[in-house]
């Protein structure tokens, strides 16, 4: 075959250079997911597909629980649905034992389409619907509430149907983590939280059993859930002593980190983020330390989202093209955009190609499909050379992208789950023109 004429350029050549720890291993092919091999995965389920590893997902939950557990006597996990809310995924979690964190009415009405007990349910968030928030107290939902004018709602539903409130609040406070998650919660500092506690203990009509917050997300202190936790514990043991108000539970909310590595950043995550034990010392550490008698010692709630799973999910792409820009910048055109992929916003996932490659790799930038200048997968990522119809593996991409991913000019794809035994099932399937028509109408001077 007749080879293609390319433009000779003059590059350095990046082969076999050293980390700290000898010699990189990133441009090692990944040609198998959970023993299924990357070509038959998308023979069967199409290019691009995402992939979650079942195993993957049980361990990392088990591990967590134990992290906690190991440490501190009463844990509770509550999946935090907007991460991932699949519902296989969701099962996966609830079998393990895990409650579910919604913070919408449409997550509320799938934890329950998922079977999880009324009970079992927190709801959080600013947007909580009347009729929403009606059925939550009929099924004992944990509330978590947001701000006062939920506060006044709540107070005033409870009255019209003659029914107690589980409620929580949502605290806010300064962790030492900078710019301070304020917009959620009532603030800490300036006394707003314990205003809403005594009129939730003095409304007569709801039932405060827990203290909650959520500090942010991809959390690379852990001195700050010390802090969260010591405000929270203060905040209990105010509500014990003057309130005579015994809190049942403290719920430190998620933001621990997965191990991708964030933009810019100097190292890659797996060697920089603190682990999840490093978390729960702190955590537990600090509620230990306060004087909770050993029978009203709180249970610890977590809402953990991403380190649970982010690093069992993996998007199959493949190349379309090659193409020198003006630059003589390699660059590699493939199937997947950022619109399916929105954590490479902040990410730099690490992306393997499926074959055995050449040790030669260059500096390339990844573009995606869509007709936009901002669909650039990496700005810049050392890649061995790919022909058109090659394989690329995006790592850790489990957290998010499956709930924020945006139907633009192509249809969203398969989501494949491989169980423990090595079998794939499709979770979803790609979507079809007749699906994403089907909330269309034509006025008829239009037919
Ligand atoms: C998003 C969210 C979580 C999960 O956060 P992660 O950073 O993914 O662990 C937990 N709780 C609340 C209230 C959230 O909004």
């Amino acid at each position: 075959m007749k080879q293609k004429y390319e433009r000779p350029t003059i590059r350095k050549m990046n082969t076999g250079f050293m980390n700290k720890f000898g010699t990189r291993t990133d441009f090692d092919p990944v040609s198998e997911i959970d023993g299924i091999s990357v070509k038959s995965l998308v023979k069967q389920y199409g290019s691009p597909v995402f992939v979650l590893s079942e195993k993957r997902i049980r361990k990392n939950y088990q591990a967590a629980v134990r992290s906690f557990k190991t440490r501190y006597p009463k844990v509770q996990f509550a999946w935090s649905y907007k991460t991932n809310y699949l519902n296989a995924v969701c099962k996966i979690f609830h079998q393990e034992g895990s409650w579910a964190e919604v913070v919408s009415g449409f997550e509320y009405h799938k934890a329950l389409g998922n079977g999880v007990a009324g009970n079992q349910i927190i709801f959080n968030g600013p947007d909580k619907k009347e009729a929403d928030l009606v059925l939550a107290i009929e099924n004992h939902s944990l509330i978590h509430i947001d701000h006062f004018d939920e506060l006044y709602q709540i107070i005033r539903i409870c009255e019209q149907i003659n029914k107690k409130a589980k409620v929580a609040v949502r605290v806010n406070f300064d962790t030492g983590v900078y710019p301070i998650w304020d917009r959620f919660g009532f603030n800490y500092e300036n006394g707003h939280v314990w205003t809403a506690i005594n009129k939730i203990v003095t409304s007569g009509n709801l039932e405060l059993v827990g203290l909650h917050c959520h500090i942010g997300t991809f959390m690379l202190s852990t001195s700050a859930y010390s802090v969260a936790a010591t405000k929270l514990c203060d905040l209990a043991m105010r509500c014990k002593n003057e309130l005579q108000t015994a809190i049942q539970y403290l719920d430190l909310g998620g933001g621990f980190p997965s191990t991708n590595t964030l933009k810019g950043a100097y190292l890659p995550g797996v060697d920089t983020v603190p682990s999840v034990e490093e978390f729960a010392e702190a955590i537990t550490n600090t509620i230990l330390n306060f004087s909770f008698s050993t029978d009203e010692l709180p249970l610890l709630i977590l809402e953990s989202g991403r380190v649970l799973i982010d690093d069992a999910g993996y998007l199959i792409g493949s190349v379309l093209a090659n193409k020198r820009l003006s630059d003589g910048r390699r660059a590699t055109i493939v199937d997947f955009g950022i619109n399916i992929l929105f954590t490479s916003n902040w990410y730099d996932h690490k992306i393997s190609v499926a074959k055995e490659a050449g040790q030669y790799t260059e500096e390339t930038v990844l573009f995606g499909p869509l007709c936009m200048n901002i669909d650039v997968v990496r700005e810049s990522i050392n890649l061995p050379l790919l022909e058109s119809g090659d394989h690329l593996i995006v790592h850790k991409v489990g957290a998010y992208n499956m709930t924020q991913w945006m139907q633009f000019i192509n249809m969203r794809p398969s989501v494949v789950l491989i169980d423990q035994k090595g079998q794939s099932h499709q979770i979803r399937t790609p979507e079809t023109l007749e699906y994403l028509e089907m909330m269309e109408l034509l006025p008829d001077h239009l037919k």
